[in-house]
C-alpha cells in the first residue's frame, strides 16, 4: 500500500517516474510531496503543515477539503459522467447561466479545460468573427511584456516573459507586445497617470503602425499577475478598452487568476468598469478541484456566427471541454462562493494584508508593495535608488525561510528581463483572521532577518 512507504521510497519514484511543471533538475531539494487539505493549509507526506498563500496555483479560491464539490462531482458522475457539447447537458447549460449571472453583461459561453484552451478558443473566435464581418487581413494579436496567457502555442505567443518562450521559436505570427504599466518603473520624473496613459497610447500606436485593418484584438489581463502583479490606473485600461472600439478591434480579458473573487469583486475587470468583448476564465472557476475553463463571448459576437450560412459556425472542438462532473462541482464552487460572502471577504482580507504589510515599505530591500484584491506583490530590490532587482538566492532564501515556517509564499517576475524578484501572496479567499495574521507575522518576521541580499 502507498501510505507505508517510506517517504525516501516515494521520492525516489518521484524523481525516476514524475516530470515536474517548471521545476529545474538541479534542484537538490526534495519534492514535497502533498497529501491532505483543509481550509487554507496543506499536509506533507512527513505531517508538515503549511500555509497555502499561493492557493496552490492561484486558484484554490474556496480553499481546500471541500466536501460538497466533492459530491457535486460525484453525484453528477454517476448519473452522466460525460457527452459532448456538441449537444447539450443539464450541468452546462445551468453553469453558463450562472457566468452570465456572474459576468453582469450578456454573454454565451464556450466551455473548455484549461486558462491556455479558454484563450485558444477566444484567439479563433476573434479571427473568424473579423472574417465573417468582411474584415479578412485582421489577424494579429497586440497583448503586453511580462503577461501570461497560457503554455500553448498561441497563448504562448501572446504571452509576453522571454524566458518562457525563446525555446520554443518559431511560436505563432501575428503575436505583438508593448509596454506593460510597471509604474514602479517609469521614467524618471513622469507622474503615474501620464505613464499609464502613455502605455495606453503605446497600444494606439502599435495599430495605427501595423495598419488598423491587420489588427483582430488586444488581450489582457485587468492586472497582470504572474508577470509580477502589475496594477494599472482605472485610467489606462478605461483609455484601452476606448482605443479598441475606435479602430475595430476586439477587447479579450484574461480574468484566469483575476476572477472569481480574487479581486474582490466577481471578476478583476468589474473594478474598471470594462465591457470587454470576450472574457476567459478558469482556475477560480471550479477552485481548481477539476479541470474547467470557459470562454465568455458577447452576445453580438455570438449573433455574427449563427446568422450566416452553414459553413460560419465556430470549428472548434474540445473533448472534454465542459465535462458534466466539472461542471456540477463549478456551479456548487460558485454557491460557496455566494453564500459564504467570499467576494467580500476577499476584498476585506486584501485591504487588511495591505495595511499590515504596509510598515515594510520601510524595509531595506523593499522596492514596492503592490495589491489588488486579496493579491499582493512584495517587489525586491537591492537600492531602493536604482531599483535593481535582488538576486535570484535572495528571493530563494526569504522563500525557503518562509516555507521552514510553515508558509508557502510564490515569486513572480520576468527572470530574462531580471525581475524574478517580487514575492507573492494570493491566499484562499476562505481565509481565516489567524491564518491571516499567521501570514503576516511570518511574511514580516522572515523579512525582518534578511535585511541584507543574500550572496
Ligand atoms: N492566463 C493566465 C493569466 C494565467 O495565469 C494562466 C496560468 N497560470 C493561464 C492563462 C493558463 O492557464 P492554464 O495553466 O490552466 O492553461
Amino acid at each position: 500500500m502507498e501510505h507505508n512507504r517510506t517517504a525516501d521510497e516515494l521520492e525516489g519514484k518521484d524523481r525516476k517516474h514524475l516530470w515536474h511543471h517548471m521545476a529545474p533538475y538541479s534542484d537538490k531539494a526534495a519534492p514535497m510531496i502533498v497529501t491532505e487539505g483543509k481550509g487554507s493549509w496543506i499536509t506533507d507526506l512527513n505531517g508538515k503543515r503549511y500555509l497555502d498563500a499561493m492557493s496552490g496555483l492561484w486558484c484554490v479560491n474556496v480553499g481546500y477539503g471541500r466536501k460538497e464539490l466533492a459530491e457535486a462531482a460525484y453525484e453528477q458522475l454517476l448519473t452522466m459522467p460525460y457527452y459532448p457539447l456538441s449537444q447539450s447537458h443539464l450541468p452546462a447549460i445551468r453553469l453558463a447561466e450562472k457566468l452570465s449571472e456572474w459576468l453582469e453583461g450578456e454573454y454565451v459561453i464556450f466551455f473548455s479545460n484549461s486558462g491556455s484552451d479558454a484563450n485558444e478558443a477566444a484567439f479563433k473566435m476573434v479571427r473568424q468573427y473579423q472574417q465573417q464581418i468582411g474584415r479578412h487581413s485582421r489577424y494579429k494579436f497586440i497583448s503586453r511584456y511580462r503577461s501570461y496567457h497560457g503554455g500553448s502555442m498561441g497563448a504562448l505567443s501572446a504571452t509576453g516573459q522571454a524566458q518562457r518562450k525563446y525555446k520554443y521559436e518559431p511560436l505563432s505570427s501575428g503575436f505583438l507586445h508593448v509596454r506593460p504599466p510597471d509604474s514602479y518603473r517609469r521614467p524618471a520624473g513622469m507622474s503615474v497617470h501620464d505613464f499609464n496613459l502613455q502605455c495606453a497610447q503605446a497600444i494606439e500606436d502599435t495599430i495605427v503602425w501595423e495598419g488598423e485593418e491587420t489588427i483582430a484584438g488586444v488581450i489582457l489581463e485587468p492586472v497582470i499577475t504572474g508577470g509580477g502583479i502589475i496594477v494599472p490606473e482605472p485610467a489606462y485600461l478605461e483609455r484601452v478598452q476606448e482605443i479598441c472600439r475606435s479602430h475595430g478591434v476586439l477587447l479579450i480579458v484574461d480574468e484566469v487568476i483575476c476572477g472569481f473573487g480574487r479581486s474582490g469583486r466577481k471578476f478583476g475587470h468589474h473594478n474598471f468598469g470594462l465591457k470587454p468583448d470576450i472574457v476567459t476564465m478558469a482556475k477560480g472557476l471550479t477552485s481548481g478541484y477539476l479541470p474547467l475553463s470557459a470562454t465568455a463571448v458577447c452576445k453580438d459576437i455570438y449573433e455574427v456566427f449563427k446568422e450566416q450560412e452553414d459553413y460560419s459556425y465556430f470549428r472548434h472542438v474540445n473533448t472534454f471541454g465542459g465535462n458534466p462532473a466539472a461542471c456540477a462541482l463549478a456551479l456548487k464552487n460558485l454557491e460557496i462562493l455566494e453564500t459564504e460572502g467570499l467576494v467580500e471577504r476577499a476584498r476585506l482580507l486584501g485591504e487588511r494584508l495591505s495595511e499590515q504589510l504596509a510598515e515594510l515599505d520601510s524595509h531595506p530591500l523593499v522596492g514596492d508593495i503592490r495589491s489588488f484584491g486579496f493579491l499582493t506583490g512584495i517587489e525586491l530590490v537591492k537600492s531602493k535608488e536604482t531599483k535593481a532587482p535582488v538576486s535570484l538566492a535572495t528571493v530563494k532564501k526569504i522563500m525557503a525561510t518562509c516555507k521552514e515556517r510553515g508558509l508557502i509564499i510564490g515569486k513572480n517576475g520576468d527572470t530574462v528581463a531580471g525581475f524574478n524578484n517580487v514575492l507573492t501572496l494570493a491566499p484562499p479567499l476562505s481565509s481565516t483572521d489567524e491564518d491571516l495574521d499567521f501570514i503576516v507575522t511570518t511574511v514580516k518576521q522572515v523579512m525582518s532577518e534578511n535585511e541584507k541580499e543574500t550572496d
